[in-house]
């Protein structure tokens, strides 16, 4: 049987495809109804499928502004390409469009798109993934975080910092800035091993420091269980906190001293994708708060997917079962 909510999402849905006809996009913008999904990492282009698997009839409608998103191969320090590519979304019946959903009316329950394109929706999942969130740390400024990339889900990051590593001198420093809380702990600590495989394969006289600006139970231990030598970890208590940065110089001032690096891949706090946080959808903590079925505890008619939701193991396994369980919800 189905539950109330699920009910309540495919009958907005029946009632939209009902008024729609065979309108496309240019013509619905302003007036045919539908499902919309923003975000086509793995939560939100399984959620359009599992959508149109369970409706064929009702159009779904897949918003995600980066195109290499819906591709089969990540690139250096990116995130895993594992949700549906674009070939499987279009054979699906998704329609998808490229663009940034930069602001949400939920009065006329309508999207702004960056293009300046408006789109309407009756049923609305949201799977904007993480994006970084302000730190107050003394000179971390927008220089510093280009020249030292956090390719923490951004794949031309990832390919600044791969450039970056390729052009060490033989006895470099290289550091690798992590904040607390971490958004995801398992990626940080795969990032840290990386790293010091990459230089013991690469750079053998080169030097890693890990700054941990909190100590996540096991990661520390992990790290210096297989570490070589020259490759530190400093847990916050251990003075790994970052207090002042001056990227042109190269240096950061940390609770154990002042350190000077060649390449810095900074880490920045991470919360709910922004578009969750301009909809008013994240709470103070930077993510958004849901129910156990995803519904949002702001707006509760809003389903929120994947990465993006507080307290979620941000895995794609579990950024997959999110779209599965919203589907259903
Ligand atoms: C560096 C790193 C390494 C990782 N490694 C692993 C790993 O090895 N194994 C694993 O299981 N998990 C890993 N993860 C976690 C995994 O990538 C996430 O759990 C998963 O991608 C979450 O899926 P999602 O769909 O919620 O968000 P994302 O994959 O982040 O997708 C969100 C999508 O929404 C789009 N978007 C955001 N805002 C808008 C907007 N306003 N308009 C249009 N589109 C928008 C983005 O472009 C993006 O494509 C890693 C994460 C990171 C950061």
């Amino acid at each position: 049987m189905q539950n109330p909510n699920r009910r309540r999402f495919l009958g907005t849905l029946a009632a939209g495809a009902a008024l729609a006809g065979g309108a496309g996009l240019a013509t619905r913008a302003l007036a045919a109804p539908q499902a919309v999904v923003v975000g086509g990492g793995p939560a939100g282009a399984a959620a359009a499928l599992a959508l149109r698997d369970m409706r064929p009839d009702a159009p779904v409608l897949l918003i995600e502004r980066d195109p290499r998103r819906l591709g089969r191969s990540a690139g250096a320090f990116d995130r895993p390409a594992a949700g549906p590519d674009l070939a499987a979304l279009r054979r699906a019946g998704v329609q998808v469009v490229l663009d940034d959903v930069v602001g949400l009316d939920w009065r006329a329950a309508r999207l702004e798109l960056f293009s300046g394109r408006r789109l309407a929706f009756d049923a609305l999942m949201l799977a904007p993934g993480t994006a970084p969130l302000d730190e107050p740390i003394p000179g971390l400024d927008a220089v510093a975080r280009h020249r030292w990339p956090a390719a923490w889900g951004s794949a031309r990051e990832g390919q600044r910092l791969a450039a970056q590593l390729a052009a060490l001198p033989e006895k470099a420093h290289v550091v690798l800035r992590l904040p607390s809380p971490l958004s995801h702990p398992q990626a940080a600590l795969d990032r840290a091993l990386r790293l010091a495989a990459l230089l013991t394969r690469t750079r053998p006289a080169a030097r890693l420091t890990v700054l941990e600006a909190g100590a996540t139970p096991g990661l520390a231990d992990r790290f210096r269980a297989v570490a070589a030598p020259g490759m530190t970890w400093l847990t916050g208590p251990e003075g790994g906190a970052v207090l002042s940065v001056d990227a042109p110089a190269g240096t950061l001032e940390t609770g154990a001293g002042r350190l000077r690096a060649d390449v810095v891949n900074f880490v920045g706090l991470q919360g709910a994708g922004a578009i969750a946080r301009v909809a008013g959808l994240a709470d103070a903590s930077g993510w958004c708060p849901v129910d156990a079925a995803g519904r949002s505890l702001h707006r509760s008619e809003t389903l929120i997917l994947g990465d993006a939701r507080k307290g979620a193991t941000r895995q794609v396994a579990a950024a997959l079962a999110s779209a599965r369980d919203a589907a259903r919800a």
